[in-house]
């Protein structure tokens, strides 16, 4: 056990030291838990291999699942990568700093600790003040997965970090609320076409506006014998401790069965959290939190880890959640809800 040091920033520039005190942690190999506009993460100085490992022990995940490198601006690129194809320079100049993580030749420097053996490093600029602060001042590349311990929901505010993970890292920079709420979409770009490994806050949308032939996320469980293209896709994420049934189809009767399926769990005496698409009076004793996702996607992708998260600390046995359409951020979100529910999908008609 470590005493982790609370860092709160508000302003960058105002906060200087308090950034400075936080970048010599980095800079001596210390777990330094900061906020990007995706999800709070958990770093490491990219080029220490102690360093790397000790994220490995303190989110308790698998030794294969390799972590993204964040850095402050595209000239540190070369530090990182091998290559750099004019394509990929065309999406960093694009999309980046922003939630938009590229897979790349690893460079020499780039230890197999952070990339999990593989020949390719993911990579990114983050989009957020503190972040970027940071990294500035850390002047290295920060290996950096989500701060939570691995399985649970991704941490989007500081609290949900403390809760994972206090006591386990040194310390922990807090800048409120991730604004964007899901992780960063991460593109393969490694084969004749790139592909969509995870699909995250950069919408498939955008990527076509300047890569039409961009391949979508490939879903659903992994075929006997398949490898999973990104070893992060056959784990199960995001779950919250309540098992999720996640609820699919057209509205109305995704919502008929959602009303019907509350009911029933009510007379078993189980306590039921709903999560719903659009407003919803709650069933008697139930907990209903509306994502609003049919209006707007990308609140539901702000508010879903920290609903999921709200939903264990309410002692619910059950949740229930609606899908959303799979446009814009509503694929991230779904993506992360069929992750959450494991088996538990079911088809409304
Ligand atoms: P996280 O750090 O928790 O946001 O997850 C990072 C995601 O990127 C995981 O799904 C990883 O498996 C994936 N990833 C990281 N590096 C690579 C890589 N070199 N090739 C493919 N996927 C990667
Ligand atoms: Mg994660």
């Amino acid at each position: 056990m470590t005493k982790t040091l609370y860092l709160k920033v508000t302003d960058p520039q105002k906060d200087r030291e308090t950034i400075r005190r936080a970048a010599r942690l980095l800079q001596e190999g210390a777990l330094v838990a900061f906020p990007t506009e995706t999800v709070y993460g958990l770093g490491a100085n990219a080029l220490d291999r102690q360093a790397v490992e000790a994220i490995y022990a303190a989110k308790g995940r698998p030794l294969d699942n390799p972590m993204i490198v964040h850095i402050a601006a595209l000239k540190e690129l070369g530090r990182v990568c091998r290559t750099v194809s004019p394509l990929a320079r065309t999406l960093a100049d694009r999309f980046w700093p922003g939630p938009l993580t590229l897979v790349l030749p690893a460079g020499n420097a780039i230890l197999s600790v952070v990339t999990g053996g593989l020949a390719t490093v993911a990579v990114r600029i983050p989009d957020h003040p503190v972040a970027l602060a940071l990294l500035q001042e850390a002047g290295v590349p920060v290996a950096a997965p989500s701060a939570n311990r691995s399985g649970r929901p991704s941490p989007t505010r500081a609290e949900h970090v403390l809760e994972d993970l206090e006591g386990q890292i040194a310390a922990l920079v807090d800048g409120g609320p991730c604004p964007v709420g899901v992780e960063s979409t991460v593109l393969d770009m490694s084969g004749p076409v790139p592909r969509i490994l995870r699909p995250g806050g950069v919408s498939l949308e955008a990527l076509r506006e300047v890569l039409p032939e961009v391949m979508p996320p490939r879903d659903g469980p992994l075929l006997r014998g398949e490898t999973p293209a990104s070893p992060g896709m056959k784990y199960r994420h995001y779950a919250p401790r309540a098992p999720l049934y996640l609820l699919e189809g057209k509205e109305q009767a995704v919502r008929r069965e959602l009303i019907r399926l509350c009911r029933r769990y009510r007379l078993q005496g189980l306590k039921v959290g709903l999560l719903t698409a659009a407003p919803f009076e709650a069933v008697d004793g139930s907990l209903a939190l509306d994502l609003g996702g049919r209006k707007d996607p990308g609140a539901a992708a702000s508010l879903l880890f920290a609903a999921l998260r709200q939903m264990d600390a309410a002692g619910v046995e059950v949740i229930l959640a609606e899908g959303i359409p799979e446009e814009g951020l509503g694929l991230a979100v779904m993506n992360r809800l069929r992750k959450a529910a494991g088996e538990n999908i079911l088809l409304c008609d």
